[in-house]
């Protein structure tokens, strides 16, 4: 008898469900909930439908807060909608979010009793026109630009629990920030007491002044000194340590910290900040370019940004540029220094100056924007920048004849003027295997071919077509200085620690490069963008190469990474403030 009861129940059932699935009907109404995986845990998808259309979409997700994931929250839902299935785009920069947003509207769509299939073959696009899709995204604060400042930013800004968007208009991250070579300049850090170097934020001051030729702004360079330590330590705590202490030209003392492995500091950088970025669940929205600087009443309201399938309006309080400089805007550079023009250049291919144009726009001074940085050891074929580590770790500069002919350690431009003024404006990069044995980046030299080798000095100097007897000279001259400490010919005086005796010798042809414009949009200590008549852009902040002031008229090396780090931070936590 139970049986009976149940059969007929089973069978009313069938007759309900198959009534409710009328005839021509697509879904059975109703509202329909599943859930995928996020970042934050799980993303909640509520479906509704009627017999025909998917009607509305909610996404639910409170853990789902990192960068974007938030905003596909927002925008994926309608697109759903628009599309009627749920195979729609995901929104670059959040694919986890979209992901679980898509796996589970699917879910809940098939309780619905969809045919997927169905639904995707008959997707609803929008009309061709050739027009991309305007989209509007909302966040707090959009960081522009996702080199050493803006990830270093980002991940301050996550760290505070900020909603932000990062974009970046290449289709990777990592900007001039991954050409950094040497390492990063700080003073009273616990490496440097570890290793009983001594060394003070008022030695590192005046030695960036100096360098700078005192064209800095002293007050920023004093917060990039005084919060030097303190963000090494911040690096530590984010598994990005920088161990390794060595000397930099303009430095009094040792001071230039890299990775222990003396491998180059940029790339070791961006890979552990885009590491740190994934862990985080943050994603960088790529190929994403920012255009334009939005302001309502006189204060920052968000930017605009062209992607390669939409266009978008992103509405946000604060906006901090971290767009670089524009080495690699040769147009820019010969405008603002026609002695430049047809200089190779170190930069990444996204040092553009859209940072600096999209400031100007909106008012923003600019300060010191002719002081543009040669780098002195530049491969010339291949525009590989030869870390200064090289003659920091004991490297001599010969010119054709074989001889020296500066303190290869004074600062990047009078090394640089140096090289300009022998035969052929270049010069050769000397050193020997005990050097390329310390020093890890050197083998990308060697694997690139910059490098010619060879078993004596004689053999070197004929492979370069220098008479063999003047290198043997300049070399049994250079390792009697080093023995003595006493290089009374030029007068160098660190750099000194090892002499150039254990073969194979190397040598790289090299010549000055274009490699940092040190000036850009005016700043002060808080990274606030400042206008031309001195007050601040309210919501707008700037860090690194975009800006200008930190290194007056010569950067030292070390300082680029120093300043990327900390005014990237400071940028940060200026925004968040700002937001409160
Ligand atoms: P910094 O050393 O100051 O961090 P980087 O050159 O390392 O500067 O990084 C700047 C980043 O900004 C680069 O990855 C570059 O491609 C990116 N960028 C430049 N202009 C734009 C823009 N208009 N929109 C988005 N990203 C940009």
């Amino acid at each position: 008898m139970s049986k009976l009861i149940s059969l007929v129940l089973a069978l009313m059932m069938l007759l309900f469900s198959v009534s409710a699935f009328a005839e021509g009907a697509v879904f059975t109404p109703g509202t329909y909930e599943a859930e995928g995986k996020g970042f934050g845990g799980a993303v909640k998808v509520s479906v509704t439908v009627s017999e025909t259309e998917i009607t509305d979409v909610t996404v639910t997700g409170d853990a789902e807060t990192p960068a974007l994931g938030g905003v596909a929250i927002q925008t994926l839902p309608g697109e759903i909608v628009k599309a009627q299935t749920p195979n729609v785009d995901i929104l670059s920069g959040a694919t986890v979010t979209s992901t679980a947003i898509i796996a589970a509207a699917t879910e809940a769509l098939e309780k619905a009793g969809a045919d997927i299939a169905y639904l995707d073959a008959n997707k609803r696009v929008a009309a061709e026109d050739g027009a991309k899709e305007e989209k509007t995204l909302e966040t707090e604060i959009v960081i522009v630009g996702a080199g050493g400042a803006g990830m270093a930013a980002a991940i301050m800004a996550h760290q505070a629990g900020k909603q932000f968007i990062i974009l970046e208009k290449m289709p990777y991250v990592g900007g001039n920030t991954t050409k950094a070579t040497g390492g990063m300049n700080a003073a009273e850090t616990h490496y440097q007491k570890e290793q009983n170097i001594q060394d003070s934020v008022e030695l590192f001051i005046s030695d960036t002044m100096t360098g700078g030729h005192n064209l800095n702004d002293p007050e920023l360079v004093r917060t990039m000194a005084e919060q030097s330590a303190g963000a090494i330590e911040w690096l530590d705590s984010i598994g990005a340590d920088l161990p390794k202490i060595s000397f930099s030209g303009g430095a009094s003392t040792n001071r230039i910290h890299a990775p222990a492995d003396g491998s180059a500091v940029g790339n070791y950088l961006v890979d552990k900040f885009s590491e740190k970025l994934t862990e985080l669940g943050v994603e960088v929205m790529l190929n994403t370019k920012a255009t334009e600087l939005i302001m309502e009443d006189g204060k920052i309201a968000g930017v605009k940004a062209e992607g390669k399938d939409a266009n978008y309006t992103i509405k946000a309080k604060a906006v901090i540029l971290a767009t670089g400089g524009f080495g690699a805007n040769l147009d820019m550079i010969a405008g603002f220094r026609p002695d430049l023009q047809g200089t190779v250049t170190t930069n990444a291919p996204g040092a553009t100056g859209d940072g600096i144009v999209m400031a100007q726009a909106v008012g923003a001074a600019l300060v010191d924007i002719e002081q543009i940085q040669l780098h002195p050891t530049v491969e010339q074929t291949t525009s590989m920048l030869i870390t200064e580590s090289v003659r920091g770790d004991g490297a001599i500069l010969v010119n054709q004849s074989g001889h020296r002919f500066t303190n290869e350690l004074l600062t990047r431009d009078a090394v640089s003027a140096a090289e300009l003024a022998q035969e052929g404006q270049y010069a050769y990069i000397i050193f020997d295997q005990h050097l390329r044995d310390n020093l890890k980046a050197i083998e990308k030299y060697v694997k690139n071919g910059l490098t010619v080798q060879a078993d004596t000095i004689e053999e070197l100097a004929r492979k370069l077509d220098i008479y063999p007897y003047f290198l043997a000279m300049t070399l049994n001259d250079w390792n009697e200085a080093v023995a003595t400490q006493n290089d009374a010919a030029f007068g160098r005086t660190t750099g000194m620690d090892n002499n150039l005796t254990t073969p194979p010798y190397y040598a790289i042809q090299i010549a000055p490069g274009i490699h940092h414009t040190m000036g850009g949009v005016k700043i002060n200590t808080s990274a606030q963008v400042i206008n031309t008549n001195g007050d601040v852009i309210p919501g707008l902040f700037a860090a690194g190469e975009v800006t200008g002031g930190v290194h007056g008229g010569n950067r030292l090396g070390g300082n680029a990474v120093a300043d990327i780090v900390i005014f990237g931070r400071i940028a940060a936590e200026s925004a968040i403030e700002y937001c409160k």
